[in-house]
Protein backbone atom coordinates (compact mmCIF):
# COMPACT_ATOMS: atom_id res chain seq x y z
CA UNK A 1 0.00 0.00 0.00
CA UNK A 2 1.32 3.22 -1.03
CA UNK A 3 1.05 6.36 1.06
CA UNK A 4 -1.53 7.75 -1.58
CA UNK A 5 -3.41 4.59 -2.59
CA UNK A 6 -6.51 5.46 -4.52
CA UNK A 7 -6.01 9.22 -4.13
CA UNK A 8 -6.19 11.15 -7.88
CA UNK A 9 -3.60 13.75 -8.95
CA UNK A 10 -3.31 15.91 -11.68
CA UNK A 11 0.11 16.87 -12.86
CA UNK A 12 0.47 19.72 -15.13
CA UNK A 13 3.62 19.55 -17.55
CA UNK A 14 3.73 15.90 -16.62
CA UNK A 15 5.57 14.86 -19.92
CA UNK A 16 8.94 15.45 -19.08
CA UNK A 17 11.58 16.78 -16.32
CA UNK A 18 10.06 17.10 -12.98
CA UNK A 19 6.44 16.71 -13.73
CA UNK A 20 6.76 13.09 -15.40
CA UNK A 21 9.09 11.95 -12.23
CA UNK A 22 6.20 13.33 -9.69
CA UNK A 23 3.67 11.74 -11.90
CA UNK A 24 5.76 8.20 -11.92
CA UNK A 25 5.76 8.66 -8.14
CA UNK A 26 2.29 9.64 -7.04
CA UNK A 27 1.64 6.53 -9.03
CA UNK A 28 4.23 4.34 -6.84
CA UNK A 29 2.61 5.77 -3.99
CA UNK A 30 -0.77 4.32 -5.15
CA UNK A 31 -2.57 7.54 -7.07
CA UNK A 32 -4.55 7.33 -10.37
CA UNK A 33 -2.38 10.31 -12.48
CA UNK A 34 -3.62 12.92 -14.87
CA UNK A 35 -1.14 13.62 -16.99
CA UNK A 36 -0.95 17.21 -18.40
CA UNK A 37 0.85 18.98 -21.08
CA UNK A 38 0.68 19.90 -24.55
CA UNK A 39 2.88 17.50 -26.19
CA UNK A 40 0.47 14.48 -26.53
CA UNK A 41 3.41 11.69 -27.61
CA UNK A 42 5.10 12.91 -24.44
CA UNK A 43 1.98 12.38 -21.71
CA UNK A 44 1.34 9.13 -23.54
CA UNK A 45 4.45 7.85 -22.77
CA UNK A 46 4.13 8.63 -19.44
CA UNK A 47 1.16 7.25 -19.20
CA UNK A 48 2.56 3.77 -20.67
CA UNK A 49 5.58 4.03 -18.61
CA UNK A 50 3.22 3.51 -15.35
CA UNK A 51 1.29 1.06 -16.86
CA UNK A 52 4.31 -0.62 -17.51
CA UNK A 53 5.21 -1.08 -14.41
CA UNK A 54 1.59 -2.10 -12.99
CA UNK A 55 1.12 0.78 -11.29
CA UNK A 56 -3.28 2.47 -11.07
CA UNK A 57 -4.57 3.67 -14.41
CA UNK A 58 -3.12 6.68 -15.64
CA UNK A 59 -4.82 9.13 -18.36
CA UNK A 60 -3.26 10.98 -20.69
CA UNK A 61 -4.23 14.12 -21.79
CA UNK A 62 -2.84 17.18 -23.65
CA UNK A 63 -3.72 20.37 -22.32
CA UNK A 64 -2.55 23.88 -22.84
CA UNK A 65 -3.00 24.95 -19.55
CA UNK A 66 -2.72 28.84 -20.00
CA UNK A 67 -6.22 28.13 -22.48
CA UNK A 68 -9.56 28.39 -19.88
CA UNK A 69 -11.86 25.94 -22.06
CA UNK A 70 -8.90 23.65 -22.05
CA UNK A 71 -8.86 23.39 -18.53
CA UNK A 72 -12.11 23.12 -17.40
CA UNK A 73 -12.42 20.23 -20.46
CA UNK A 74 -9.50 18.48 -18.74
CA UNK A 75 -10.84 18.43 -15.17
CA UNK A 76 -14.20 17.27 -16.38
CA UNK A 77 -12.27 14.43 -18.14
CA UNK A 78 -10.41 13.74 -15.27
CA UNK A 79 -13.82 13.59 -13.04
CA UNK A 80 -15.31 11.20 -15.48
CA UNK A 81 -12.55 8.79 -15.42
CA UNK A 82 -11.79 8.65 -11.33
CA UNK A 83 -14.58 10.28 -10.04
CA UNK A 84 -12.72 12.96 -8.13
CA UNK A 85 -9.56 15.08 -7.51
CA UNK A 86 -7.60 15.03 -4.40
CA UNK A 87 -4.12 16.66 -5.54
CA UNK A 88 -3.20 19.00 -8.39
CA UNK A 89 0.59 19.78 -8.63
CA UNK A 90 0.60 23.07 -10.83
CA UNK A 91 4.21 22.18 -12.42
CA UNK A 92 4.16 23.29 -16.44
CA UNK A 93 6.19 26.46 -16.93
CA UNK A 94 8.59 27.59 -19.77
CA UNK A 95 11.21 30.01 -18.97
CA UNK A 96 10.98 31.77 -22.30
CA UNK A 97 11.44 34.83 -23.51
CA UNK A 98 14.91 35.33 -22.26
CA UNK A 99 15.63 39.12 -23.29
CA UNK A 100 15.88 42.37 -21.46
CA UNK A 101 12.57 44.18 -20.88
CA UNK A 102 13.10 47.01 -23.45
CA UNK A 103 13.32 44.60 -26.51
CA UNK A 104 11.82 41.51 -25.47
CA UNK A 105 8.94 40.24 -27.47
CA UNK A 106 5.86 41.03 -25.86
CA UNK A 107 3.44 38.16 -26.91
CA UNK A 108 6.16 36.18 -25.81
CA UNK A 109 5.98 37.70 -22.75
CA UNK A 110 2.58 37.50 -21.57
CA UNK A 111 2.73 33.55 -22.93
CA UNK A 112 4.98 33.07 -20.17
CA UNK A 113 2.44 35.16 -17.70
CA UNK A 114 -0.68 32.92 -19.23
CA UNK A 115 1.20 29.80 -18.28
CA UNK A 116 3.49 30.20 -15.50
CA UNK A 117 0.72 31.69 -13.18
CA UNK A 118 -2.84 32.53 -14.89
CA UNK A 119 -2.45 28.56 -16.34
CA UNK A 120 -1.58 27.44 -12.14
CA UNK A 121 -4.50 29.54 -11.39
CA UNK A 122 -7.00 28.27 -13.70
CA UNK A 123 -5.95 24.49 -12.90
CA UNK A 124 -6.78 25.96 -9.29
CA UNK A 125 -10.29 27.54 -10.05
CA UNK A 126 -11.29 24.60 -11.98
CA UNK A 127 -10.21 21.60 -9.09
CA UNK A 128 -11.20 23.97 -6.17
CA UNK A 129 -15.38 23.65 -5.77
CA UNK A 130 -14.52 19.95 -6.08
CA UNK A 131 -12.00 19.79 -3.19
CA UNK A 132 -13.99 21.98 -0.99
CA UNK A 133 -17.08 20.52 -1.54
CA UNK A 134 -14.91 17.04 -0.06
CA UNK A 135 -13.27 19.31 2.38
CA UNK A 136 -9.97 17.90 1.24
CA UNK A 137 -7.26 18.52 -1.34
CA UNK A 138 -3.77 19.05 -1.33
CA UNK A 139 -2.39 21.89 -4.24
CA UNK A 140 1.34 22.05 -4.80
CA UNK A 141 2.65 25.12 -7.21
CA UNK A 142 6.32 24.41 -8.52
CA UNK A 143 7.93 27.98 -8.09
CA UNK A 144 11.41 28.86 -8.47
CA UNK A 145 14.17 31.17 -6.69
CA UNK A 146 13.34 33.41 -9.31
CA UNK A 147 10.67 34.46 -7.31
CA UNK A 148 12.85 36.15 -5.03
CA UNK A 149 16.00 36.87 -6.95
CA UNK A 150 16.81 39.19 -9.66
CA UNK A 151 18.29 37.29 -12.70
CA UNK A 152 18.49 40.21 -15.54
CA UNK A 153 16.73 39.37 -19.13
CA UNK A 154 13.92 36.30 -17.25
CA UNK A 155 11.69 39.75 -16.19
CA UNK A 156 8.34 37.37 -17.26
CA UNK A 157 9.55 34.58 -15.47
CA UNK A 158 10.68 35.89 -12.23
CA UNK A 159 7.61 38.38 -12.38
CA UNK A 160 5.28 35.07 -12.90
CA UNK A 161 7.02 32.94 -9.80
CA UNK A 162 6.94 35.75 -7.57
CA UNK A 163 3.38 35.55 -8.58
CA UNK A 164 2.83 32.43 -8.24
CA UNK A 165 4.74 32.44 -4.74
CA UNK A 166 2.52 35.25 -3.71
CA UNK A 167 -0.80 33.55 -5.03
CA UNK A 168 0.23 30.25 -2.94
CA UNK A 169 0.02 32.71 -0.05
CA UNK A 170 -3.25 34.19 -0.44
CA UNK A 171 -4.79 31.05 -1.55
CA UNK A 172 -3.39 29.50 1.76
CA UNK A 173 -5.52 31.76 3.37
CA UNK A 174 -8.51 31.46 2.10
CA UNK A 175 -8.12 27.62 2.90
CA UNK A 176 -7.67 27.77 6.34
CA UNK A 177 -9.42 25.64 7.99
CA UNK A 178 -11.28 23.05 4.95
CA UNK A 179 -8.91 20.52 5.17
CA UNK A 180 -7.46 22.00 1.73
CA UNK A 181 -3.29 22.63 2.26
CA UNK A 182 -1.76 24.76 -0.44
CA UNK A 183 1.88 25.23 -0.45
CA UNK A 184 4.56 26.07 -3.23
CA UNK A 185 8.09 24.80 -3.89
CA UNK A 186 11.25 25.55 -4.83
CA UNK A 187 13.07 22.77 -6.56
CA UNK A 188 16.23 23.72 -6.79
CA UNK A 189 18.00 24.12 -10.37
CA UNK A 190 17.64 20.72 -11.84
CA UNK A 191 18.56 18.43 -15.32
CA UNK A 192 15.65 18.69 -17.61
CA UNK A 193 14.71 20.23 -21.00
CA UNK A 194 14.49 24.05 -19.68
CA UNK A 195 17.71 23.98 -17.93
CA UNK A 196 19.35 22.75 -21.69
CA UNK A 197 17.01 25.95 -23.27
CA UNK A 198 18.63 28.29 -20.25
CA UNK A 199 22.18 27.19 -21.44
CA UNK A 200 21.64 27.38 -24.86
CA UNK A 201 20.55 31.04 -24.88
CA UNK A 202 21.88 33.62 -26.84
CA UNK A 203 24.14 35.46 -24.75
CA UNK A 204 23.21 38.89 -26.28
CA UNK A 205 20.00 38.36 -24.85
CA UNK A 206 20.97 36.52 -21.91
CA UNK A 207 23.85 38.11 -20.73
CA UNK A 208 27.81 36.16 -20.76
CA UNK A 209 27.63 36.25 -16.74
CA UNK A 210 23.99 34.94 -16.67
CA UNK A 211 25.24 31.98 -19.11
CA UNK A 212 28.66 31.15 -17.79
CA UNK A 213 26.75 30.58 -14.37
CA UNK A 214 23.69 27.91 -15.67
CA UNK A 215 26.79 26.43 -17.86
CA UNK A 216 29.12 26.35 -14.79
CA UNK A 217 26.61 24.80 -12.79
CA UNK A 218 26.37 21.84 -15.33
CA UNK A 219 30.22 21.20 -15.89
CA UNK A 220 30.48 20.88 -11.64
CA UNK A 221 27.25 18.33 -11.60
CA UNK A 222 25.54 20.73 -9.64
CA UNK A 223 22.13 20.10 -11.14
CA UNK A 224 19.44 17.95 -9.05
CA UNK A 225 17.98 14.73 -10.91
CA UNK A 226 14.16 15.29 -11.27
CA UNK A 227 13.77 12.51 -8.82
CA UNK A 228 14.69 14.85 -5.78
CA UNK A 229 12.46 17.72 -6.16
CA UNK A 230 9.89 15.40 -6.92
CA UNK A 231 10.21 13.76 -3.81
CA UNK A 232 9.47 17.04 -2.27
CA UNK A 233 6.39 17.25 -3.94
CA UNK A 234 5.05 14.15 -3.67
CA UNK A 235 6.01 14.14 0.26
CA UNK A 236 4.32 17.62 0.76
CA UNK A 237 0.78 15.56 -0.84
CA UNK A 238 1.04 12.73 1.69
CA UNK A 239 -0.43 12.70 5.39
CA UNK A 240 2.94 13.23 6.82
CA UNK A 241 3.18 16.81 5.66
CA UNK A 242 -0.04 17.10 7.22
CA UNK A 243 1.49 20.26 9.08
CA UNK A 244 2.53 22.08 5.97
CA UNK A 245 0.11 25.06 5.17
CA UNK A 246 1.09 28.21 3.19
CA UNK A 247 4.67 27.32 3.02
CA UNK A 248 7.45 27.87 0.68
CA UNK A 249 9.50 24.62 0.75
CA UNK A 250 12.93 24.89 -0.61
CA UNK A 251 14.81 21.73 -1.78
CA UNK A 252 18.14 23.06 -0.38
CA UNK A 253 17.16 23.60 3.06
CA UNK A 254 17.89 20.51 5.19
CA UNK A 255 15.06 20.41 7.20
CA UNK A 256 12.37 19.60 4.02
CA UNK A 257 15.17 17.43 2.47
CA UNK A 258 15.49 15.64 5.66
CA UNK A 259 11.78 15.11 6.35
CA UNK A 260 11.23 14.31 1.96
CA UNK A 261 14.24 11.33 2.76
CA UNK A 262 15.87 12.97 -0.10
CA UNK A 263 20.03 12.10 0.19
CA UNK A 264 21.44 15.53 0.56
CA UNK A 265 24.17 14.79 -1.82
P1 LIG B 1 10.61 20.98 -18.64
O1 LIG B 1 11.37 19.72 -18.67
O2 LIG B 1 10.74 21.92 -19.77
O3 LIG B 1 9.07 20.60 -18.43
C1 LIG B 1 8.05 21.57 -18.47
C2 LIG B 1 6.73 20.87 -18.64
O4 LIG B 1 5.69 21.87 -18.68
C3 LIG B 1 6.64 20.07 -19.94
O5 LIG B 1 5.93 18.87 -19.73
C4 LIG B 1 5.86 21.00 -20.84
O6 LIG B 1 5.20 20.26 -21.85
C5 LIG B 1 4.88 21.61 -19.82
N1 LIG B 1 4.25 22.82 -20.30
C6 LIG B 1 4.83 23.96 -20.73
N2 LIG B 1 3.91 24.83 -21.14
C7 LIG B 1 2.70 24.24 -20.96
C8 LIG B 1 1.36 24.63 -21.22
N3 LIG B 1 1.06 25.82 -21.76
N4 LIG B 1 0.36 23.77 -20.90
C9 LIG B 1 0.65 22.57 -20.37
N5 LIG B 1 1.89 22.13 -20.12
C10 LIG B 1 2.91 22.96 -20.42
O7 LIG B 1 10.95 21.84 -17.35
P2 LIG B 1 11.16 21.47 -15.80
O8 LIG B 1 12.50 21.94 -15.45
O9 LIG B 1 10.76 20.07 -15.52
O10 LIG B 1 10.14 22.51 -15.15
C11 LIG B 1 9.03 22.11 -14.35
C12 LIG B 1 8.69 23.27 -13.41
O11 LIG B 1 9.79 23.48 -12.52
C13 LIG B 1 8.45 24.60 -14.11
O12 LIG B 1 7.37 25.27 -13.50
C14 LIG B 1 9.75 25.37 -13.86
O13 LIG B 1 9.55 26.75 -13.88
C15 LIG B 1 10.11 24.86 -12.48
N6 LIG B 1 11.53 25.04 -12.15
C16 LIG B 1 12.49 24.36 -12.83
C17 LIG B 1 13.84 24.54 -12.49
C18 LIG B 1 14.95 23.81 -13.17
O14 LIG B 1 16.13 24.06 -12.87
N7 LIG B 1 14.67 22.89 -14.07
C19 LIG B 1 14.18 25.44 -11.47
C20 LIG B 1 13.17 26.13 -10.80
C21 LIG B 1 11.84 25.91 -11.14
P3 LIG B 1 4.76 20.87 -23.27
O15 LIG B 1 5.85 21.77 -23.74
O16 LIG B 1 4.57 19.65 -24.08
O17 LIG B 1 3.47 21.57 -23.02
Amino acid sequence: MGRLSDRVAIVTGGGRGIGRATALLLAQEGAHVAVLARSEDQVRAVVQEIGAQGLPRALPLSVDVSQWDQVQEAVTRVLEAFGRVDILINNAGIIQPVAPASRVDPQAWAYNIDINLKGAFFMARAVLPHMVEQKRGVIVNVSSGAAHHVITSWSAYCAAKAGLYHFTRVLAAELEGTGIRVNSVRPGVVDTEMQRIIRESRPEDFGPANLERFRRLKEEGQLLPPEYPARLIVWLCTDDAADIHGREVDIYEPEWRKRAGIPNT
